[in-house]
């Protein structure tokens, strides 16, 4: 099988995918390819109208198919189904998501797309195994706690990595027994239009799956407004996350899952084993360039070993080979946009003017899309917007520390706490650290996520309320009912 694909010639699904069909419309935001720059067309923006018409579908199909209300093993079969067309029909979902996107083709079908049908079955499985409790009260009366699902759940998703989190969305939300409505990034909506397409062959319900375009100001804040909308999981950056719960405070009250922004640190004491760290550091801040919210963007050192361990990682970060999206020899990721790019590129700069110490890298790539170089930056300014803002782009900032405690004090960042990593031998620190590390996620020895899909991933402080991925997912997608019955 080969991957790489003329971008020119790729056939583009182009509207909203709502009930059974492809709803064509015509393009408005202008859309341009990472990898060359080239504009290639527009994607539609659904306005309140139509955001309504995708929650009737939903709403019909779940009665008529009764999805919430079948025998719950039907739900995990379908779903099941699912995942093995998205299985079979990885190489298209693949070129669709390559062509808008910033994932290598290359890196798509035993990555990020066999880990999202992998990650449906899972969430499948919970159909018939998480019920409902009885809960103990004395013998005159008999008490449970019933689950149920929401009904229309509102998905909002990110242009960094589209199918998986499209999947993140749709698996638990399904398998629980809700209808979705999801609106992907305007910057990459075709992959996620495909999936949805995918489902009905798989044989889902029409309707439970629809996808509506449009950027966040007009369809995102109708998703999130819209009555009939019963809970909101959404993924994105803080400021989105922010600005969804003033919308949904000034239209109502319902129940949200925020997945948002990150500052990863990487600590690295002097007992660690640097060959690894250095290959695994690069590769928590190269993968996606950056653009991923668990971006291992801070490494912090202690004294001793930050010049060897700065020199192992400047040689791995010099071995990536740049290549556009759809060549499947490509390692490494263009940045999504010319202003992403250029916002990077500003950080940059005003770190180096601050007196930062640029070891590698510093700029744009002399490439025709929109590639940034790896880049490492010794800060001396702890308050550098290098070091506090979520960059998302290529760039690590070194910083060191003379003891635990220090490494503890940068490690902690005002505002984010997604995920962490620590590299040492030493198993009572690794224990004695990641007690006091504030993230979610903590990664001792290692800066990425495994597939055992049961851990929850999700942030401490404003880098979320809620988790992806685990049972809590699953739980996150049913609304409970306590029951009293006098005997
Ligand atoms: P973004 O917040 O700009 O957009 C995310 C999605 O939200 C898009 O579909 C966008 O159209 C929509 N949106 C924007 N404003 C909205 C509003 N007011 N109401 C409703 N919808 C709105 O983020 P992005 O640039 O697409 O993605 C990068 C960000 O996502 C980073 O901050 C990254 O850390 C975060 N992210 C977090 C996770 C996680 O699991 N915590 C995973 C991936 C990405």
């Amino acid at each position: 099988m080969t991957l790489s694909f003329d971008p020119d010639k790729l056939p583009l699904p182009v509207g909203h995918f709502i009930g059974d069909r492809l709803v064509a419309a015509e393009g408005v935001i202008d859309m341009h390819r990472p990898s060359d720059a080239k504009a290639y067309g527009g994607c539609p923006v659904a306005d309140e109208n139509l955001v309504d018409r995708a929650v009737q579908s939903a709403k019909q199909t779940l009665k008529v198919s009764n999805w919430g209300g079948v025998r719950p093993r039907e739900r995990t079969v379908a779903l099941q189904r699912w995942a093995d067309l998205i299985e079979s029909e990885a190489e298209t979902l693949a070129k669709l998501e390559a062509l808008s996107s910033t994932r290598p083709v290359g890196q798509l079908v035993s990555g990020d797309i066999a880990v999202t049908a992998e990650q449906i079955r899972f969430f499948a499985e919970f159909a018939d195994k998480e019920g409902s409790d009885l809960v103990p009260t004395d013998d005159s009366n008999l008490g449970m706690i019933m689950a149920e699902p929401y009904g229309v759940v509102g998905a909002i998703t990110p242009w960094n990595f589209p199918v998986s989190m499209a999947g993140w969305k749709l698996g638990p939300a399904l398998a629980a027994g809700n209808a979705v409505v999801l609106k992907p990034s305007e910057m990459t909506p075709f992959s996620t239009i495909y999936l949805a397409e995918l489902a009905i062959r798989a044989g889902l319900p029409a309707g439970l799956i629809n996808i509506v375009l449009g950027d966040g100001q007009v369809t995102g804040n109708a998703i999130t407004g819209h009555p009939e909308i019963a809970k909101i999981s959404f993924t994105g950056s803080t400021a989105a996350g922010s600005a969804i719960m003033a919308n949904i405070a000034r239209t109502g009250v319902k129940p949200m899952t925020l997945e948002l922004g990150g500052k990863s640190p990487q600590l690295v004491f002097a007992d660690a084993d640097l060959d690894k760290a250095a290959l695994v550091i690069s590769q928590g801040i190269l993968s996606n360039a950056g653009q991923a919210c668990v971006a291992g963007s801070r490494l912090i050192v202690e004294e001793s070993i930050a010049a060897p361990l700065a020199e192992a990682i400047v040689a791995r970060m010099k071995m990536v080979k740049a290549a556009p999206t759809w060549d499947e020899t490509s390692q490494y990721s263009p940045i999504i946009s010319k202003r992403q790019l250029d916002r990077i590129h500003s950080i940059v700069e005003s770190a180096v003017s601050a007196g930062g110490e640029c070891l590698l890298g510093g700029a744009p790539m002399d490439a025709p899309g929109y590639f940034y170089q790896p880049t490492l930056i010794a800060v001396r300014d702890a308050f550098s917007p290098a070091v506090s803002e979520e960059i998302f782009g290529p760039v690590l900032t070194l910083q060191t520390f003379a003891d635990e405690e220090e490494a503890l004090t940068l490690a902690d960042h005002p505002t984010y706490g997604l995920a962490a990593g620590l590299f040492t031998r030493d198993l009572s620190r690794a224990i004695r650290v990641t007690r006091r590390l504030q993230a979610g996620t903590i990664w001792v020895n290692r800066f990425s996520r495994s597939r055992d899909h049961i851990l929850p991933t999700g942030g401490y402080k404003q880098s979320g309320i809620g988790k992806d991925l685990g049972r809590e997912a699953y739980l996150a997608n049913r609304k409970s009912k306590s029951v009293l019955i006098s005997l």
